[in-house]
C-alpha cells in the first residue's frame, strides 16, 4: 500500500477535538488516519482561521474542509445557508454533496447541490426547506441569488473547490460576483491544484491572513504510475482493443479530444461487448449522471469521456486512466490522471502519444520530476510504425532480447512489482519493458471482459 511522502502521520481524528456525531460520520465513511492535506488543514480550520490549501486532486481534500464545517454548523442555529462551497462541475458538486451527507449523517446537517441543466424547482424547494450547506456551480448560484430564491448573506464559512480550475474554465468573474453577496465577516478555505497568477491574485484579495498548507509538489498524486505509448492516430483504436485484452483491469477511465471522439470511440467498445458509457456535456444532466453513476456501481467497466469529466469523477477505484488523446496542458494531464490512484489506492496512467505530442510530455516529465516511460504493446501489429521508446539522449539503446527469455521476464516483473509498490511516478527507466501481459505466470496477465469489476481490480493486493 502506498505511504505519504510525508513519512509518519501524527494526529489521529480522535486528537482533532472533534465533535463526537462529526467523529462517527468519520467512522462511518471507513477512514481510519486523516491523509496529510487533513492532518494540516483540519486543525487550522477548526480555529476558524483562513486556509489556502495547494492540494493535488484525490488527496482527501474534500474531507479537508467538510469536516470544520460540520464541526462549526453543529452548533448554533439550523434553516439558513451557513456554508457555501463554490466548485466547477456539477459532478464535483454532486461528490461533495454527497461527502457533506455521509460525514454529516449522524447530524441534523442539510446540504443542496446548486447546478444548471437542471430544474431550478428542486433545489428551490431544498433551499426553502432551510440548508445549511450549499455546494454549487458559479452560473445556477448567480441565477438563484438574482431569483432571491438564496439568501447569502448569512454565509459564515465560504470554499473555493478547485480554483484553478474554476479559473480555467472562465469563472472568476462570477466568483467575484458571488463574493459581492457574501458577510465580508467570515472564514475562506481556497483549494487550488496549481497556483497561476489570476489564482494567486484572487487568493491574496479575498484571505484573512491565511494558513497555507501545501502536500508534496503540484504533481499528480504518487500512488499513480505512468506510461507512454507512442503510436499513431491510425492505430490508436487497434492499440486500446487490444490493451484492453492483455490488460487486467478494473475500471477503466479514457479520455479523448473531444465529444465526437467519445461518443464515437465508446460506441466501438461497445460493439467490442464492453461494458461502457460516454460522458460528454452534450448529454443531459440526468444522462451524464446515469453514465457516472452506473460506472460507479460497476454497471460499467469504461467510462469513455471528455475533460469536462475528468474534474468532477469521484470513483474510488479507477484502476488505469488511458488518455486516448493527449489533453492540451500539463494540468490537464494532472487533473485526468488524479481521476486513478486516489488516496491510498495505486493506478496507473497510460497515455497515447502522437510524436507532436513530445513538447507537452517534456513539459509534464518537468513536473513529475521523472522521465515517463516509453512501452510498446507486446504482440501488437505497429505496421509501418515503429513505436520510439528509446530516450537515445538519456539512455544507450539495449541488446533486444527474446521477449520470453526468463530471466528478462523475472527482471521485469521484479522492478514492476518495486515500482508499483514505491508508487512513485514512473523511473528514469533505462530499458523499455514489457507489458504486465508479457508473463504468461503473471497473474495480472487476465481479461476483464465479462468479469466483476470487483475481482478485476489489482488482484494482487
Ligand atoms: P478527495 O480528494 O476529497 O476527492 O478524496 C478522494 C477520495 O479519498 C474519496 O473517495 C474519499 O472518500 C477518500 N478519502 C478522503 N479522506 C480519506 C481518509 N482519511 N482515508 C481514506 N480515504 C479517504
Amino acid at each position: 500500500m502506498a505511504q505519504w511522502s510525508q513519512g509518519v502521520l501524527s494526529l489521529n481524528f480522535e486528537e482533532m477535538d472533534l465533535n463526537p456525531r462529526v467523529l462517527a460520520g468519520v467512522k462511518a465513511s471507513g477512514y481510519t488516519k486523516p491523509t496529510p492535506i487533513q492532518e494540516q488543514a483540519i486543525p487550522v480550520a477548526l480555529k476558524g482561521r483562513d486556509v489556502l490549501a495547494l492540494s493535488q486532486t484525490g488527496t482527501g481534500k474534500t474531507a479537508g474542509f467538510m469536516l470544520p464545517i460540520l464541526q462549526r454548523l453543529i452548533t448554533g442555529s439550523l434553516g439558513s445557508a451557513r456554508a457555501l462551497i463554490v466548485a466547477p462541475t456539477r459532478e464535483l458538486a454532486e461528490q461533495i454533496r454527497q461527502s457533506a451527507a455521509d460525514l454529516g449523517k449522524n447530524t441534523k446537517i442539510r446540504s443542496v447541490a446548486i447546478y444548471g441543466g437542471v430544474s431550478k424547482g428542486p433545489q428551490v424547494k431544498a433551499l426553502n426547506r432551510g440548508a445549511e450547506i450549499v455546494v454549487g456551480c458559479p452560473g445556477r448560484l448567480l441565477d438563484h441569488v438574482s431569483d432571491g430564491s438564496i439568501d447569502l448573506s448569512r454565509v459564515e464559512v465560504l470554499v473555493l473547490d478547485e480554483a484553478d480550475t474554476m479559473c480555467d474554465m472562465g469563472f472568476l468573474p462570477d466568483i467575484r460576483r458571488i463574493l459581492a453577496h457574501l458577510p465580508k465577516q467570515r472564514q475562506t478555505l481556497f483549494f487550488a491544484a496549481t497556483m497561476p497568477d489570476e489564482i494567486r491574485v484572487l487568493s491574496n484579495d479575498i484571505l484573512d491572513d491565511p494558513t497555507t498548507v501545501q502536500i508534496g509538489i503540484i504533481a499528480p498524486a504518487n500512488t499513480v504510475s505512468h506510461a507512454l505509448y507512442p503510436v499513431t492516430d491510425a492505430l490508436k483504436k487497434r492499440l486500446l482493443l487490444h490493451m484492453l485484452q492483455q490488460t487486467a483491469t478494473g475500471r477503466v477511465l479514457i479520455f479523448t479530444r473531444t465529444k465526437y471522439r467519445a461518443r464515437v470511440l465508446a460506441r466501438d467498445l461497445e460493439k467490442a461487448k464492453y461494458r461502457v458509457a460516454a460522458l460528454q456535456s452534450n448529454l443531459s444532466q440526468n444522462r451524464r449522471l446515469q453514465a457516472i453513476t452506473g460506472f460507479r456501481d460497476g454497471k460499467y467497466d469504461i467510462l469513455v469521456a471528455t475533460d469536462l469529466a475528468s474534474r468532477g469523477i469521484h470513483v474510488s477505484e479507477i484502476s488505469h486512466v488511458i488518455n486516448f488523446d493527449m489533453p492540451n496542458t500539463v494540468d490537464a494531464y494532472i487533473h485526468r490522471i488524479g481521476r486513478t490512484g486516489r488516496v491510498e489506492r495505486s493506478g496507473e496512467a497510460f497515455t497515447f502519444a502522437l510524436p507532436e505530442d513530445e513538447v507537452l510530455v517534456r513539459k509534464i516529465e518537468a513536473v513529475l520530476g521523472a522521465r515517463i516511460e516509453r512501452r510498446c504493446l507486446p504482440n501488437f501489429d505497429y505496421g509501418n510504425f515503429t513505436p520510439d521508446v528509446w530516450d537515445s539522449r538519456d539512455h544507450p539503446k539495449p541488446q533486444r532480447k527474446d521477449p520470453r527469455h526468463r530471466d528478462d521476464e523475472q527482471a521485469w516483473t521484479t522492478a514492476h512489482r518495486r515500482q508499483r509498490t514505491s508508487a512513485r511516478p514512473s523511473s528514469k527507466s533505462t530499458q523499455s519493458r514489457p507489458d504486465t501481459q508479457r508473463n504468461p505466470n503473471n497473474p495480472r496477465r487476465r481479461r476483464f471482459r465479462g468479469r466483476s469489476p470487483a475481482s478485476a481490480v489489482n488482484p494482487d493486493r
